[in-house]
């Protein structure tokens, strides 16, 4: 089984209960959630005059392709109420996949590994937290390896 990152955000209403919402959301959609993170608050990225994001990590299984999974979680947003807003601008609930295995993926609709991810210390973070020995697809290093090097100053965990 190949395994799957996704890496949920959000930082609009009550964001622990999106986080739960979501979570609850992919399962109904025979995704199987494999491993869950901690809940890290960061500081936005972008636009930094926005609240504060709650992130969480998750490896799942599933049976779709990389383009099928993305579709589904772009239902789940579109569900929950995500609206269009600006690219990094604030959002109720934000789920990327960051890794497929080791496939790398270059389409219009989709980038794989996650464009942004090797940029955004909590989200290697995060990663490393599910799966300190996972190597990512074009990398040498382990995930703990590549964290090693990551300040973690500003990263905090979120606990109820
Ligand atoms: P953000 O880049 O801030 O997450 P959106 O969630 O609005 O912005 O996503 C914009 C587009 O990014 C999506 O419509 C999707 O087609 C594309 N995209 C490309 N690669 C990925 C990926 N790995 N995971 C999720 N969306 C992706
Ligand atoms: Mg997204």
């Amino acid at each position: 089984m190949e395994k799957i990152f996704l890496l949920l955000g959000t930082n609009l209403g009550n964001s622990k209960m999106n986080l739960d919402k979501a979570l609850n959301e992919i399962k109904k959609c025979r995704i199987t959630i494999l491993r869950q993170s901690k809940i890290y608050k960061t500081k936005p990225w972008g636009y930094s005059d926005q609240p504060d994001f709650l992130n969480l990590g998750i490896e799942v299984s599933c049976h779709y392709t990389p383009v099928q999974l993305l579709d589904i979680l772009k239902q789940i947003e579109k569900k929950m109420g995500r609206d269009k807003g600006p690219r990094w601008g604030p959002r109720l609930i934000d789920i990327d996949i960051i890794f497929y295995g080791k496939k790398i993926i270059k389409t219009e609709r989709l980038t794989i590994p996650h464009p942004q991810f090797f940029n955004r210390p909590f989200a290697l973070h995060i990663i490393a937290e599910l799966a300190p020995d996972f190597i990512p697809p074009g990398s040498d290093l382990k995930m703990r390896e590549i964290t090693r090097e990551i300040p973690d100053e500003e990263i905090q965990i979120y606990c109820d």
